[in-house]
Parts: C-alpha cells; structure tokens; sequence
C-alpha cells in the first residue's frame, strides 16, 4: 500500500470514470498505434464526462481544477492511451495557461470559455521547421501582415497534435517588418487554412501532430489575441502535462511487467519469476524511480497551486519534467527486461511505451536548457 495522490472526494469520483476510460481506451491503443490514427472516438467518449472543459474559469461556468488535479487526471489517461493523453493534455492545459497568464483581453478568454464549454478544442501552433523547438527562441517564419482591419497570415506548423479534432489553432506569428510576435486564434473552417499529414513517426501516433498549412488566410483583428511581450520568462506550470503523461505511460509498463512476473512460470524453476532475486531487483528499482518522480511532480504542482506569486518555479518545473521524462525511459527499460523477449512481440504493449516515452525528450523544456538553467542559477547565486 502506497500513498494515494487522490485527496478529495470530488477527485475519487472523476479520477472512476477517467479511470473506466482508459481502461477502454487501452483496449483501442493498439490499433490506433499501428494504423497512425487519431482517436475521434476517445475525444467524444472524453467530451461526454466533460472532460475537456475542466479547465474552463469558474467565473465563466468552468470547474477550473487545479494543476495538481490535472495532473492527476492526465496521468491516469495516459496509463490507457499516451496519445489521447498528450492531446488533451495541450487542450486542457492551453485553456490554463490563457486564464492564469491573463494575457487576453479578458472578453477574448470568455470567448475562448465558451467555446471549450461548447465542445470546441484548442492547441497552440508554435513549432515550425526553420524554428525547431519554439523555446529556442528562433523566430517564427509564419508571417501575418496587416491589411485594412484585417490581418493576413501565411506559414506552416510542424507537430501540430490533435489537428485532426481541433477547432482552433493558436498560431504564433511574426509581424510583417517588426520585430514583434503575435498570437493569433485561427477557427478550422478559414478559408486557407489546412493541414497536410506529415504525422509519420515511431512515438505517440495516435496524437494526430500534422503539419498546419496557413495561405492567406485573412483573420479579423480580434483573432489577434496576444501580442506576446511577456510569455518567454512567466513560468509554464501547465506544462507539467507533458510529466504527468510519460509518467502514466510508465505507470502502465510497470502494471503489466509486475503482472507478467506474477504469472509466469517457466519451468526451469518453481511458481513464477516474481520469486526470482534479478525480477524484484527490477520491481523494485522501478517502484523506487517512480515514487521519487511522482511525489516531487506533485509536491511541485501543490505549491504551485498555493502560491501567490509564480516566477520562481522556473527551475522545478524544469526539473519535474527532466525527472518524469528520464524516469519513464528507465521504468520502461526495466519493464521490458523483465518480461524478456516477449516485449518485443508487436502484440505486446511494452514496445508501444517503449517507443512512446521516447518523445518526452523532444517536448519541451529539453533536458540541456533544464540542466543549463540549474548551473547558470547555481553561479549566479555566487554573485
Ligand atoms: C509528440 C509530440 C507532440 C508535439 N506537439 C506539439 C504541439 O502541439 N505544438 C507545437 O507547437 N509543438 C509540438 N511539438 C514540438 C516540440 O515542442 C518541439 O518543438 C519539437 O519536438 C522539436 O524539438 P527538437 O528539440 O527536436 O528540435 P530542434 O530545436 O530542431 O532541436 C534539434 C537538435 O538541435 C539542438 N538545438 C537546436 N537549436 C538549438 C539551440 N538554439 N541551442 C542548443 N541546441 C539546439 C537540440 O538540442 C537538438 O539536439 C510536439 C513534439 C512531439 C514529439
């Protein structure tokens, strides 16, 4: 018996039936694994116990959950399908960031409320080809450019997760000869705008992260929402979706090697492998890895949720991230070795978390900006 991060009531009773999803969605992994496809009927089944308008302020009809509720929520997702989770992940956690960073204007967040309340789901756009990770700080090559009342947007969007469901993309955007960067909520239905099915990689196939094509496509002046002056040094604390996520998926290696060793019982010895000392140095080992990344990510989002002022959480957000990324590769490692060869079987989910935990690295923030951070803090701190 370990501790429980379910603290509340209100949590238990969500945390069932996002638990009863996934459950089912595990049972679809596989498939939308080997065919590359975006799960529309996860999206629906997740819409229907209104689970993508979580995040939604209260002032505006919202339950606003915390972090650390979403964390928790996104965590048990991602033990049923890592893909789904991701997703809804940068949906949830996007509405987040828009009402926590007021960067807005605040009918433009209403707006954008009632929307998610509609059904609508949103995803920033913000990686490109010449750019790489936007956290790099390269400068976007999309370009809008003012015309009368309106603004022209051209460009093209790499890793675009969830394209194939999302009803708004927030593209980010240079403005045409400054040196200022935008933030434009783009509807599906522009004319102009499309998306090109690049998605063909090895990790999270089901997250549907096409290539965003933008032709001028003409918006109002109101889709501009954020001028985006302040957004490189506020802290991201949504974005502990993407730990919550690798760290399910681990979660979910761990269940089923810890399962398989129960069971198995070659018969070179007596009962099964659990019995044996290399099998529990292993279980062990990844229950020892797991507590460690779980407990500091959700100690780390509660004091995020208490506190009143946010611009020093730069370096444990970082370092949750690190921590949850690194340790998913390693549970999954550890998983995989003790079921043998069988986890390589394409039949058998572990090659699918194996694959999967990989793109945690890619997600921002990467581990040498993390790592850089922590040494430049540890000098400056000398001074
Ligand atoms: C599953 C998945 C889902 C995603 N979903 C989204 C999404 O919804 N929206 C979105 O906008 N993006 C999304 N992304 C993109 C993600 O945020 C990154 O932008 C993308 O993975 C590229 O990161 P990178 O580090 O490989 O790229 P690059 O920045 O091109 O880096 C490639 C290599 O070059 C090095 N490098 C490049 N520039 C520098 C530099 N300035 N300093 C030091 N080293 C450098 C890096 O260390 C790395 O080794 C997603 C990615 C994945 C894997």
């Amino acid at each position: 018996m370990t501790i429980s991060f379910i603290k509340t009531d209100k949590q238990r009773e969500l945390y069932s039936k996002i638990s009863s999803l996934a459950d089912r969605f595990n049972e679809r992994a596989a498939i939308n694994d080997e065919k590359g496809c975006f799960s529309f009927e996860n999206i629906e089944d997740l819409k229907e116990i209104g689970y993508t308008k979580l995040t939604v302020p209260k002032r505006f009809g919202g339950e606003d959950i915390s972090l650390y509720e979403f964390l928790l929520f996104q965590e048990r997702l991602a033990q049923g399908d890592g893909s789904t989770a991701l997703s809804m992940g940068w949906h949830l956690g996007v509405m987040m960031d828009i009402n926590e960073k007021r960067d807005w204007k605040e009918e433009r967040i209403e707006q954008m409320a009632s929307e998610v309340l509609n059904g609508a789901l949103i995803n920033r756009a913000a990686t490109e080809p010449q750019t790489g990770s936007p956290t790099r700080g390269g400068k976007p090559q999309t370009m809008a450019k003012k015309e009368g009342d309106c603004w022209i947007v051209n460009g093209r969007k790499t890793f675009t997760t969830m394209s194939p469901a999302l009803d708004y993309f927030l593209v980010i955007s240079s403005i045409e000869d400054s040196h200022q960067i935008a933030e434009f909520a783009i509807h599906k239905d522009s004319p102009g705008l499309s998306i090109n099915e690049t998605w063909d990689t090895i990790s999270m196939r089901g997250t549907g992260s096409h290539d965003l094509i933008l032709e001028n496509v003409k918006v109002s002046n109101e889709n501009l929402v954020d001028m985006m002056t302040k957004r490189n040094t506020t802290p991201n604390g949504w974005l502990l979706h993407i730990p919550a996520c690798y760290l399910g998926i681990a979660l979910a290696a761990r269940d089923y090697a810890v399962k398989f060793a129960n069971e198995y019982s070659p018969n070179s010895i007596k009962g099964t492998i659990k019995d044996l000392p290399n099998v529990q140095r292993l279980v062990g080992e990844m229950d020892a890895e797991l507590m460690q990344a779980r407990h500091f990510m959700y100690s780390v989002a509660k004091e995020w949720d208490e506190a009143t002022t946010k611009n020093h959480f730069t370096s444990e957000l970082g370092v949750v991230k690190y921590m949850a990324t690194n340790t998913a590769i390693s549970v999954v490692d550890k998983a995989m070795r003790i079921v043998g060869a069988k986890s390589l079987q394409r039949s058998n989910p572990l090659q699918r978390y194996y694959r999967d935990v990989r793109a945690g690295l890619h997600n921002p923030p990467m581990d040498d900006m993390t790592i850089l951070n922590l040494a430049n803090a540890a000098f400056k701190s000398l001074t």
